[in-house]
């Protein structure tokens, strides 16, 4: 095998696997295919020593950690097929930069490839995002405390996120932009705390330069003056991967995996954004050390045979 191990995605979780398997000495490919989730957003918050530090700035660093680690390459390249083959794995990819073909024989493989966010489909929400439209307050509640907020969503998903962003300002509105599906006791739990609901249909959300978020405009014309809005927006993997592989995945799209990072198909591990659980930059790159160790373990395991 060419490789010990193939990493796809180098954003959080695919960096620190490489680094620590760098350590480890293990022969590593990193496959870096673009850019992050938070591409847009200025800052990454609530990372430690990092705290709102720009997104390409933490990447940065982490490649140039990696720089030590003589048997960690890293090339710009989309991976487009696994298959498994003998006890490892043999994928294919084509270079981002020049459309160059690559194939890649791997004693296993971790993906780190993260998930894609599928916003509404209405002006200023794409042009907005990571701005004035956020996805969560742990990342930047912060941010626009005391401030004028909006909360855009339906039923419990937006019932749940207002009542949490309400921990950040007393001045929260829930925008259904349409029918809101809230129940009688979601009304009154809002009303509770002084979150006023608005389930006219939104037009567009108008943003600045200085001011992220101006004003939501509805479709009779109103606006409704907001600094920032969050939502839940729905998400999808950023690669089909695991998918086409037959790897198995949770009611939520998200990829399984066991206590050992190992998804359903043996050899092939996942990490970040791709598997279950809170999605935050820092657990990502925590989670892509844990896979980077069970991998070592389970290489090694496979060196010394009993
Ligand atoms: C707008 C926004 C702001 C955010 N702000 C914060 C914040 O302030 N603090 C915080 O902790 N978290 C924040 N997050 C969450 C954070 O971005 C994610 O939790 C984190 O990026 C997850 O890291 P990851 O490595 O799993 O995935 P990603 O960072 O998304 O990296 C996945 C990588 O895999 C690559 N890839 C995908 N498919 C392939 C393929 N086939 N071949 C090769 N490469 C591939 C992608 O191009 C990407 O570079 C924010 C998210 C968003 C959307």
């Amino acid at each position: 095998m060419q490789y010990d191990v193939l990493i796809i995605g180098a954003g959080s979780a695919g960096l620190s696997a490489a680094l620590t398997l760098g350590r480890c000495m293990r022969r590593v490919l990193l496959a870096d295919g673009g850019p992050p989730r938070n591409e847009s957003s200025p800052g990454v918050h609530g990372f430690l020593t990092r705290d709102g530090i720009r997104p390409a700035e933490l990447l940065r660093i982490g490649h140039e950690q990696l720089r030590p680690y003589d048997s960690v390459e890293v090339q710009c390249l989309e991976i487009e097929s696994i298959v498994q083959e003998g006890r490892g794995f043999r994928a294919t990819g084509v270079g981002t930069a020049d459309d160059a073909p690559h194939t890649i024989l791997a004693r296993r493989v971790l993906l780190a490839t993260g998930v894609a966010d599928i916003l509404p489909p209405l002006p200023g929400f794409r042009e907005l995002w990571g701005r004035g439209v956020l996805h969560c307050p742990y990342c930047h509640g912060w941010e626009v405390r005391g401030q004028p907020l909006a909360v855009y969503g339906q039923g419990r998903t937006v019932t749940g996120l207002a009542l949490l962003v309400s921990r950040w300002s007393s001045n929260v509105v829930v925008v259904t932009d349409g029918a809101g599906y809230l129940t009688p006791n979601a009304r009154r739990r809002l009303r509770h705390q002084k979150i006023q609901i608005r389930e006219e249909r939104v037009a567009r959300l108008v943003g600045s330069a200085e001011h992220d978020l101006q004003y939501i405009e509805f479709a009779d014309g109103s606006q409704l003056q907001r600094n920032a809005l969050f939502l839940h927006a729905p998400q999808h993997q950023r690669s089909a991967l695991a998918e086409k592989l037959g790897a198995r995945h949770n009611s939520k799209g998200a990829v399984w995996v066991d206590s050992a990072m190992e998804t359903s198909i043996r050899g092939l591990y996942a990490a970040g954004d791709t598997t279950p659980g809170t999605q935050q930059a820092l657990l990502a790159a925590a989670a892509g050390s844990k896979a980077a160790i069970v991998i070592n373990e389970s290489l090694t395991r496979e060196e010394c045979p009993r």
